[in-house]
Protein backbone atom coordinates (compact mmCIF):
# COMPACT_ATOMS: atom_id res chain seq x y z
CA UNK A 1 0.00 0.00 0.00
CA UNK A 2 1.50 3.77 -0.69
CA UNK A 3 -0.01 6.54 1.03
CA UNK A 4 2.39 9.90 0.18
CA UNK A 5 4.47 8.28 -1.17
CA UNK A 6 5.33 6.27 1.87
CA UNK A 7 4.89 2.21 2.37
CA UNK A 8 2.75 1.61 4.66
CA UNK A 9 2.97 -1.55 6.35
CA UNK A 10 0.82 -4.59 7.65
CA UNK A 11 0.52 -4.67 11.36
CA UNK A 12 1.36 -8.01 13.10
CA UNK A 13 0.97 -8.91 16.45
CA UNK A 14 3.90 -10.87 18.26
CA UNK A 15 3.00 -12.80 21.10
CA UNK A 16 6.97 -13.54 22.59
CA UNK A 17 10.44 -12.04 21.29
CA UNK A 18 12.32 -14.03 18.17
CA UNK A 19 15.47 -14.75 18.82
CA UNK A 20 18.43 -11.99 18.10
CA UNK A 21 18.30 -10.47 14.84
CA UNK A 22 14.90 -12.65 13.83
CA UNK A 23 12.79 -9.81 15.60
CA UNK A 24 14.84 -7.04 14.22
CA UNK A 25 13.96 -8.30 10.70
CA UNK A 26 10.47 -8.26 11.46
CA UNK A 27 10.23 -4.77 12.76
CA UNK A 28 11.79 -3.79 10.19
CA UNK A 29 9.68 -5.08 7.82
CA UNK A 30 5.88 -4.53 9.48
CA UNK A 31 4.64 -2.65 12.51
CA UNK A 32 4.87 -4.77 14.98
CA UNK A 33 2.61 -5.08 18.10
CA UNK A 34 4.30 -6.81 20.78
CA UNK A 35 1.94 -8.30 22.95
CA UNK A 36 4.43 -8.62 26.14
CA UNK A 37 4.97 -5.58 26.70
CA UNK A 38 2.14 -3.54 28.36
CA UNK A 39 3.35 -0.23 27.26
CA UNK A 40 1.47 -0.93 23.77
CA UNK A 41 -1.90 -1.89 24.75
CA UNK A 42 -3.35 1.50 24.07
CA UNK A 43 -1.67 0.91 20.44
CA UNK A 44 -2.87 -2.63 19.81
CA UNK A 45 -6.72 -1.66 21.49
CA UNK A 46 -6.56 0.89 17.84
CA UNK A 47 -4.76 -0.91 16.03
CA UNK A 48 -6.30 -4.16 15.98
CA UNK A 49 -9.07 -3.87 13.45
CA UNK A 50 -6.67 -3.45 11.03
CA UNK A 51 -4.12 -6.26 12.28
CA UNK A 52 -4.37 -9.21 10.05
CA UNK A 53 -0.95 -11.46 11.08
CA UNK A 54 -0.38 -13.10 14.57
CA UNK A 55 2.74 -14.66 15.39
CA UNK A 56 2.31 -17.29 18.07
CA UNK A 57 4.30 -19.07 20.75
CA UNK A 58 1.78 -20.43 23.13
CA UNK A 59 -1.77 -20.27 23.85
CA UNK A 60 -3.92 -17.37 22.63
CA UNK A 61 -7.01 -16.53 25.00
CA UNK A 62 -10.11 -16.52 22.64
CA UNK A 63 -10.91 -12.44 23.84
CA UNK A 64 -7.80 -11.90 21.99
CA UNK A 65 -8.89 -13.50 18.95
CA UNK A 66 -12.29 -12.41 19.27
CA UNK A 67 -10.67 -8.74 19.05
CA UNK A 68 -8.86 -9.32 16.03
CA UNK A 69 -11.97 -9.14 13.23
CA UNK A 70 -9.20 -8.90 10.27
CA UNK A 71 -6.73 -11.76 11.40
CA UNK A 72 -6.26 -13.41 8.67
CA UNK A 73 -2.94 -15.74 9.02
CA UNK A 74 -1.50 -17.33 12.31
CA UNK A 75 1.50 -17.64 11.87
CA UNK A 76 2.95 -20.58 14.93
CA UNK A 77 6.99 -20.37 16.29
CA UNK A 78 7.05 -24.32 16.55
CA UNK A 79 5.90 -27.59 15.14
CA UNK A 80 2.80 -28.30 17.92
CA UNK A 81 0.01 -26.25 17.57
CA UNK A 82 -2.54 -28.09 20.23
CA UNK A 83 -2.52 -24.09 21.63
CA UNK A 84 -3.86 -23.05 18.63
CA UNK A 85 -7.99 -23.20 18.12
CA UNK A 86 -8.30 -24.65 14.85
CA UNK A 87 -12.33 -24.63 14.98
CA UNK A 88 -11.92 -21.04 15.38
CA UNK A 89 -9.68 -20.40 12.74
CA UNK A 90 -11.88 -22.36 10.31
CA UNK A 91 -15.17 -20.56 11.35
CA UNK A 92 -13.12 -17.24 10.52
CA UNK A 93 -10.94 -18.36 7.82
CA UNK A 94 -7.49 -17.80 9.24
CA UNK A 95 -4.75 -19.86 7.72
CA UNK A 96 -2.53 -21.40 9.83
CA UNK A 97 1.26 -22.08 9.54
CA UNK A 98 3.84 -23.65 11.72
CA UNK A 99 7.43 -24.48 11.70
CA UNK A 100 8.07 -28.35 11.40
CA UNK A 101 11.22 -30.22 10.74
CA UNK A 102 13.81 -27.55 11.27
CA UNK A 103 13.76 -28.56 14.45
CA UNK A 104 14.03 -32.22 14.59
CA UNK A 105 17.93 -32.81 15.25
CA UNK A 106 17.51 -30.65 18.42
CA UNK A 107 14.36 -32.87 19.72
CA UNK A 108 16.02 -35.71 18.76
CA UNK A 109 19.38 -35.19 20.55
CA UNK A 110 17.13 -34.15 24.03
CA UNK A 111 15.41 -37.54 23.60
CA UNK A 112 18.90 -39.56 23.49
CA UNK A 113 20.23 -37.36 26.14
CA UNK A 114 17.84 -38.11 28.45
CA UNK A 115 18.10 -41.27 27.53
CA UNK A 116 21.64 -40.94 28.43
CA UNK A 117 21.44 -38.99 31.33
CA UNK A 118 18.45 -40.52 33.28
CA UNK A 119 19.97 -44.16 32.79
CA UNK A 120 23.32 -43.48 33.74
CA UNK A 121 22.64 -41.16 36.68
CA UNK A 122 24.91 -38.33 34.98
CA UNK A 123 23.35 -35.24 37.14
CA UNK A 124 23.40 -37.22 39.92
CA UNK A 125 27.20 -38.15 39.19
CA UNK A 126 27.94 -34.87 38.37
CA UNK A 127 26.76 -33.22 41.78
CA UNK A 128 28.69 -36.31 43.15
CA UNK A 129 31.96 -35.25 42.06
CA UNK A 130 31.30 -31.40 42.58
CA UNK A 131 30.27 -32.28 46.41
CA UNK A 132 33.39 -33.95 47.31
CA UNK A 133 31.77 -37.36 48.04
CA UNK A 134 33.49 -39.27 45.35
CA UNK A 135 36.94 -38.83 47.88
CA UNK A 136 34.83 -40.93 50.49
CA UNK A 137 33.15 -43.70 48.46
CA UNK A 138 31.93 -45.05 45.49
CA UNK A 139 29.32 -44.16 42.81
CA UNK A 140 26.48 -46.60 42.91
CA UNK A 141 26.11 -48.83 39.41
CA UNK A 142 23.78 -47.22 36.63
CA UNK A 143 22.19 -48.98 34.09
CA UNK A 144 22.80 -49.19 30.39
CA UNK A 145 21.82 -46.91 27.86
CA UNK A 146 22.84 -49.12 24.60
CA UNK A 147 21.42 -52.56 23.25
CA UNK A 148 18.20 -51.34 24.62
CA UNK A 149 14.59 -51.74 23.17
CA UNK A 150 13.44 -47.80 22.93
CA UNK A 151 9.88 -47.52 21.84
CA UNK A 152 8.59 -44.66 20.16
CA UNK A 153 4.87 -43.28 20.81
CA UNK A 154 4.70 -40.86 17.49
CA UNK A 155 6.53 -41.79 14.58
CA UNK A 156 6.83 -38.75 13.19
CA UNK A 157 9.42 -35.97 11.47
CA UNK A 158 11.08 -36.11 15.59
CA UNK A 159 10.04 -39.28 15.85
CA UNK A 160 12.29 -40.58 13.03
CA UNK A 161 15.70 -38.46 14.11
CA UNK A 162 14.94 -40.49 17.32
CA UNK A 163 14.82 -43.67 15.98
CA UNK A 164 18.11 -42.69 13.41
CA UNK A 165 19.93 -41.36 16.56
CA UNK A 166 18.93 -44.21 18.88
CA UNK A 167 19.96 -46.94 16.19
CA UNK A 168 23.51 -46.12 16.65
CA UNK A 169 23.17 -46.98 20.32
CA UNK A 170 22.60 -50.59 18.85
CA UNK A 171 19.23 -49.84 19.87
CA UNK A 172 16.35 -52.04 18.66
CA UNK A 173 13.29 -49.34 17.90
CA UNK A 174 9.66 -50.13 17.69
CA UNK A 175 6.72 -47.60 17.27
CA UNK A 176 3.01 -46.71 18.22
CA UNK A 177 0.83 -44.82 16.28
CA UNK A 178 -2.69 -44.32 14.98
CA UNK A 179 -1.51 -46.82 12.16
CA UNK A 180 1.42 -48.76 10.71
CA UNK A 181 3.81 -46.50 8.85
CA UNK A 182 4.35 -47.42 4.78
CA UNK A 183 7.97 -48.30 4.00
CA UNK A 184 9.36 -48.13 7.99
CA UNK A 185 10.99 -51.66 8.91
CA UNK A 186 10.80 -51.70 12.68
CA UNK A 187 8.01 -53.51 14.48
CA UNK A 188 4.50 -51.67 14.63
CA UNK A 189 2.75 -52.10 18.19
CA UNK A 190 -1.46 -51.55 17.74
CA UNK A 191 -1.55 -51.01 21.58
CA UNK A 192 0.63 -48.46 23.40
CA UNK A 193 0.39 -50.64 26.40
CA UNK A 194 2.54 -53.11 24.80
CA UNK A 195 4.69 -51.13 23.19
CA UNK A 196 5.18 -50.09 26.45
CA UNK A 197 5.45 -53.86 27.91
CA UNK A 198 8.30 -54.71 25.32
CA UNK A 199 10.93 -51.30 25.75
CA UNK A 200 13.18 -50.74 28.53
CA UNK A 201 12.64 -46.69 27.21
CA UNK A 202 9.37 -45.57 25.95
CA UNK A 203 9.52 -41.88 24.11
CA UNK A 204 6.34 -40.09 24.02
CA UNK A 205 7.02 -37.90 20.60
CA UNK A 206 3.14 -37.49 19.57
CA UNK A 207 1.13 -34.25 18.97
CA UNK A 208 -1.38 -33.58 21.96
CA UNK A 209 -5.06 -34.20 20.81
CA UNK A 210 -7.93 -35.19 22.32
CA UNK A 211 -7.60 -38.78 21.81
CA UNK A 212 -3.98 -38.30 23.18
CA UNK A 213 -4.51 -36.37 26.32
CA UNK A 214 -3.38 -38.53 29.29
CA UNK A 215 -3.19 -41.62 27.06
CA UNK A 216 0.39 -42.51 29.00
CA UNK A 217 -1.03 -43.28 32.46
CA UNK A 218 -1.22 -46.09 34.89
CA UNK A 219 -1.48 -49.09 32.58
CA UNK A 220 1.42 -47.96 29.92
CA UNK A 221 3.88 -47.06 32.78
CA UNK A 222 2.86 -50.56 34.31
CA UNK A 223 3.45 -51.57 31.45
CA UNK A 224 7.14 -50.26 30.92
CA UNK A 225 8.18 -51.58 34.51
CA UNK A 226 10.34 -50.72 37.34
CA UNK A 227 13.54 -50.67 35.26
CA UNK A 228 11.85 -48.58 32.43
CA UNK A 229 12.18 -44.90 31.76
CA UNK A 230 9.73 -42.97 30.28
CA UNK A 231 11.05 -40.07 28.45
CA UNK A 232 8.71 -36.69 27.02
CA UNK A 233 9.32 -34.60 24.79
CA UNK A 234 6.19 -34.11 23.07
CA UNK A 235 3.79 -32.05 25.31
CA UNK A 236 3.06 -32.18 29.12
CA UNK A 237 -0.89 -33.25 29.17
CA UNK A 238 0.28 -36.64 26.71
CA UNK A 239 1.00 -38.03 30.18
CA UNK A 240 -0.81 -38.11 33.38
CA UNK A 241 1.26 -36.18 35.43
CA UNK A 242 -0.72 -37.31 38.96
CA UNK A 243 -0.07 -41.25 37.61
CA UNK A 244 3.51 -40.51 37.22
CA UNK A 245 4.53 -39.04 40.03
CA UNK A 246 2.69 -42.17 41.80
CA UNK A 247 4.55 -44.72 39.49
CA UNK A 248 7.81 -43.41 40.45
CA UNK A 249 7.16 -42.71 43.98
CA UNK A 250 6.20 -46.35 44.11
CA UNK A 251 9.17 -46.93 42.12
CA UNK A 252 6.76 -48.86 39.58
CA UNK A 253 8.82 -46.88 37.20
CA UNK A 254 12.44 -46.56 37.16
CA UNK A 255 13.12 -43.41 35.93
CA UNK A 256 11.95 -40.45 33.44
CA UNK A 257 13.28 -37.42 31.46
CA UNK A 258 10.87 -34.96 31.52
CA UNK A 259 10.96 -31.84 29.09
CA UNK A 260 7.16 -30.94 29.18
CA UNK A 261 5.06 -30.78 32.03
CA UNK A 262 1.07 -30.29 32.34
CA UNK A 263 1.32 -26.93 33.90
CA UNK A 264 3.99 -25.28 32.74
CA UNK A 265 6.63 -23.65 34.07
CA UNK A 266 5.13 -25.59 37.82
CA UNK A 267 6.35 -28.55 38.01
CA UNK A 268 4.73 -31.06 40.50
CA UNK A 269 7.39 -30.87 43.92
CA UNK A 270 8.06 -34.42 43.90
CA UNK A 271 9.67 -34.68 40.76
CA UNK A 272 12.46 -32.00 42.01
CA UNK A 273 14.34 -34.00 44.35
CA UNK A 274 14.04 -37.65 42.60
CA UNK A 275 17.47 -38.88 41.76
CA UNK A 276 16.08 -40.94 38.95
CA UNK A 277 14.18 -37.75 37.14
CA UNK A 278 15.95 -35.68 34.72
CA UNK A 279 14.09 -32.30 34.37
CA UNK A 280 14.20 -29.51 31.03
CA UNK A 281 12.39 -26.58 31.26
CA UNK A 282 10.60 -27.38 27.88
CA UNK A 283 13.79 -26.44 25.57
CA UNK A 284 13.28 -29.28 22.91
CA UNK A 285 14.03 -26.24 20.21
CA UNK A 286 16.24 -23.85 22.76
CA UNK A 287 19.45 -23.69 20.29
CA UNK A 288 20.49 -20.49 18.82
CA UNK A 289 20.48 -22.54 15.12
CA UNK A 290 17.04 -23.95 15.48
CA UNK A 291 15.41 -20.79 17.11
CA UNK A 292 16.62 -18.92 14.59
CA UNK A 293 16.13 -21.45 11.68
CA UNK A 294 11.98 -21.53 13.45
CA UNK A 295 11.62 -17.91 13.63
CA UNK A 296 13.01 -17.66 9.56
CA UNK A 297 10.29 -19.82 8.50
CA UNK A 298 7.38 -17.75 10.71
CA UNK A 299 8.99 -15.11 8.85
CA UNK A 300 8.64 -16.28 5.19
CA UNK A 301 5.27 -17.79 6.06
CA UNK A 302 4.20 -14.50 6.94
CA UNK A 303 6.07 -12.84 3.41
CA UNK A 304 4.42 -15.74 1.24
CA UNK A 305 1.29 -14.45 2.58
CA UNK A 306 1.07 -10.90 2.40
CA UNK A 307 2.95 -11.71 -1.20
CA UNK A 308 0.23 -13.88 -2.12
CA UNK A 309 1.94 -16.35 -2.59
CA UNK A 310 1.36 -20.11 -1.71
CA UNK A 311 2.44 -20.89 2.59
CA UNK A 312 5.81 -22.88 3.15
CA UNK A 313 3.96 -24.76 5.46
CA UNK A 314 0.68 -24.49 5.85
CA UNK A 315 -1.86 -25.93 8.25
CA UNK A 316 -4.68 -24.76 7.64
P1 LIG B 1 4.54 -35.33 13.30
O1 LIG B 1 5.56 -35.39 12.23
O2 LIG B 1 3.15 -34.92 12.96
O3 LIG B 1 4.53 -36.74 14.04
C1 LIG B 1 3.63 -37.07 15.01
C2 LIG B 1 3.45 -38.57 15.05
O4 LIG B 1 2.51 -38.89 16.08
C3 LIG B 1 2.95 -39.15 13.75
O5 LIG B 1 3.81 -40.19 13.39
C4 LIG B 1 1.57 -39.69 14.06
O6 LIG B 1 1.44 -40.95 13.45
C5 LIG B 1 1.56 -39.81 15.55
N1 LIG B 1 0.22 -39.45 16.03
C6 LIG B 1 -0.49 -38.39 15.74
N2 LIG B 1 -1.68 -38.41 16.37
C7 LIG B 1 -1.71 -39.51 17.04
C8 LIG B 1 -2.69 -40.11 17.85
N3 LIG B 1 -3.87 -39.50 18.08
N4 LIG B 1 -2.41 -41.28 18.39
C9 LIG B 1 -1.23 -41.85 18.15
N5 LIG B 1 -0.27 -41.33 17.37
C10 LIG B 1 -0.51 -40.18 16.82
O7 LIG B 1 4.99 -34.31 14.44
P2 LIG B 1 6.47 -33.92 14.88
O8 LIG B 1 6.94 -32.79 14.05
O9 LIG B 1 7.30 -35.16 14.95
O10 LIG B 1 6.18 -33.35 16.34
C11 LIG B 1 5.59 -34.15 17.32
C12 LIG B 1 5.23 -33.33 18.53
O11 LIG B 1 6.40 -33.00 19.26
C13 LIG B 1 4.60 -31.96 18.24
O12 LIG B 1 3.21 -32.07 18.01
C14 LIG B 1 4.93 -31.15 19.47
O13 LIG B 1 3.86 -31.17 20.39
C15 LIG B 1 6.13 -31.87 20.07
N6 LIG B 1 7.31 -30.99 20.08
C16 LIG B 1 7.92 -30.69 21.27
C17 LIG B 1 9.03 -29.87 21.29
C18 LIG B 1 9.73 -29.52 22.57
O14 LIG B 1 10.30 -28.44 22.67
N7 LIG B 1 9.74 -30.40 23.55
C19 LIG B 1 9.54 -29.32 20.10
C20 LIG B 1 8.90 -29.67 18.92
C21 LIG B 1 7.79 -30.51 18.91
P3 LIG B 1 0.01 -41.46 12.95
O15 LIG B 1 -0.55 -40.32 12.14
O16 LIG B 1 0.32 -42.67 12.16
O17 LIG B 1 -0.77 -41.70 14.17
Amino acid sequence: MEANGVQKKEYVLVQAPMVLGMQEDLEQRYDVIRLWDDSQASLLQDAAPYVRALVSFHKLPLHLLESLPNLAIISNHGVGIDHIDLDYCCRHGIRVTNTPDVLNDDVADLAILFMLAVRRHLCEADQFVRSGQWVQQMFPLARKASGLRLGIFGLGRIGMAIAKRAESFDNIVAYHGRSKKPGVSYPFYSKLSELAANSDVLVVACPLTEDTKHIVGKEVLDALGPEGTLINIARGPVVDESALVEALVEKRLGGAGLDVFENEPHVPKELLSMNNVVLSPHAGSATWETRHAMAKLVLDNLHAFFAGKPLLTPIL
